[in-house]
């Protein structure tokens, strides 16, 4: 039995930037990690997908040079798609981030490297590998996979998941991608854009579901114009081989009862990594799908041991996951007392273009019994989006009308991923819209409109 201050498991997104805080507050650190350090986000999350995004774009835009005045001998369809560079490139990304990870964690004198599997023996007891380890604080962070549903057939066929269509080194004929929330709409269009032909198929009677139908359908639209096929409300998806790939029925209201694809990518969702960790005998509490439960502190029910990150079902996100490393630091070594329940929930879905949103959406905020107002804008009315020849998309907020408070954000357009933080800095001052609205933005950008927009809130 090996005794440390401190006992991280997973090296993903919040366990080496605890260890390092941890180490240089002068404790000892035994670190295990199962498989690639720097774990989803870094190995097959966003890093590896926002470059193959990098890739998709300049093709989308060298397919539009004439549009611009820029000659390509031949013209868009000279435009071809090498798949091992591209991912060649995503490969080399990857890789040093991945290993500056490692490096980082094995350079540090008062951390010791464990790369197995970690399992709970007791409440402050882990076994890795052969060796087993005790310490009064644990922390988990072991984040999650891609759940394989149980769709009749699934067995019978090839799919891919999130990691393994990473490894493709040729572009699908066609891509059938299950799933029209976040992760399925990223690779549907980055494929589109490599020149895969591409069904979306979705259960819910839209794609990203959760958010406002305007949105929802301002991104179908975006698709379609690129030639992606969506059917959506198919409640009964079943998989079977077939000559050409895998046939995916579909119980759709409208169009063909199959979808036949060369390849299938199943993004319906995700699952913690926390059957394979022994909780039970330490007596952590999880939820019925798995999740750590914690308080609002990031602590488990058991003391001396939390849960930080996607494992916790307090945020999916590789923000969050940091953000609850930031938490635990903070309160742990700093004396102060940071709470997951005063985050202002934010993020991304890097389509093109790309949707950013913070805090309510409208129907939340309707639902919330609040009386609100509410401003939208066309990205057609944006400068910056007119001059870039991208004006698909919208903005949009929603305020509190009596605090005066915004509530929530959406911008879908050319450079909403960035623009979104001007609202979502405002939310977490907490000061009022009409603040904000005397702001002198800088001219031409996206977030320039923002206090326009906010000139424009009208009771919904
Ligand atoms: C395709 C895709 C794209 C994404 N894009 C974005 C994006 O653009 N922006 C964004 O914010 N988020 C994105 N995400 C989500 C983001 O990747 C996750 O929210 C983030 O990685 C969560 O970090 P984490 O630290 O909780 O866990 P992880 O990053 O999953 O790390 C957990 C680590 O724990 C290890 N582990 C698990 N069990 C054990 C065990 N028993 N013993 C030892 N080690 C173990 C794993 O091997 C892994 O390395 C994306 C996810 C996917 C799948």
């Amino acid at each position: 039995m090996t005794r440390f201050d401190a006992i991280i498991i997973g090296a993903g997104q919040a366990g080496p930037s605890l260890a390092r805080r941890l180490t240089a507050a002068g404790m000892t650190v035994a670190f295990v990690e199962r498989h690639r350090f720097g774990g989803t986000c870094v190995n097959t999350g966003c890093m590896p997908t926002k470059t193959l995004v990098a890739s998709a774009y300049a093709a989308h835009l060298a397919r539009r040079a004439t549009e611009y005045g820029v000659v390509i001998p031949g013209g868009s369809s000279a435009v071809g798609i090498d798949m091992k560079t591209v991912k060649a490139r995503a490969d080399a990304v990857i890789a040093k981030a991945s290993g500056g990870v490692e490096k980082s964690l094995r350079e540090n004198d008062k951390c010791t490297v464990f790369h197995t599997h970690a399992r709970f023996e007791s409440h402050d007891t882990v076994r890795a590998g052969d060796a087993l380890l005790q310490a009064p604080r644990i922390f988990v962070n072991v984040g999650g996979r891609a759940i394989v549903p149980d769709f009749p057939g699934v067995r019978d066929v090839p799919f891919l998941t999130n990691t393994s269509i990473l490894g493709l080194e040729a572009v699908p004929k066609h891509l059938v991608v299950v799933g029209g929330s976040y992760i399925g709409l990223e690779f549907a269009q980055m494929f589109r854009r490599f020149g895969a032909a591409v069904t979306v198929v979705e259960k819910a009677p839209r794609v990203i579901a959760r958010e406002d139908e305007d949105i929802s359908l301002a991104v179908r639209d975006v698709f379609e114009r690129e030639g992606i096929a969506v059917r959506t409300a198919a409640e009964c998806i079943a998989l079977a081989p077939h000559a050409d790939g895998v046939m995916v029925s579909l119980d759709c209201r409208d169009g063909e009862p199959a979808a036949v694809g060369s390849h299938v990518l199943l993004a319906v969702g995700r699952q913690p990594n926390t059957a394979d960790l022994g909780l039970d005998k330490a007596g952590v509490r999880t939820d019925d799908k798995g999740y750590i439960q914690v308080d609002d502190h990031l602590a488990t029910n058991v003391p001396g041991i939390w849960a930080l990150g996607d494992c916790n079902g307090r945020g999916a996100f590789t923000h969050t996951a940091y953000n609850d490393f930031e938490i635990v630091a903070a309160n742990l070594i700093d004396g102060e007392q940071r709470s997951v329940a005063d985050r202002v929930p934010g993020y991304a879905l890097y389509i093109d273009p790309p949707l950013g949103r913070v805090g309510m959406t409208e129907s939340q905020a309707r639902a919330s019994g609040r009386r609100i107002l509410i401003a939208t804008r066309p990205m057609t009315r944006v400068g910056r989006a007119v001059e870039k020849g991208e004006t698909l998309g919208m903005m949009k907020v929603v305020a509190d009308a009596d605090s005066k408070k915004i509530l929530g954000a959406a911008i879908l357009g050319t450079g909403g991923d960035e623009a979104i933080h001007g609202i979502l800095d405002v939310m977490n001052t907490g000061a009022t819209y009409p603040e904000l609205q005397w702001a002198v933005p800088i001219h031409p950008t996206v977030s320039e409109l923002i206090p326009t927009l906010l000139g424009d809130m009208r009771p919904a």
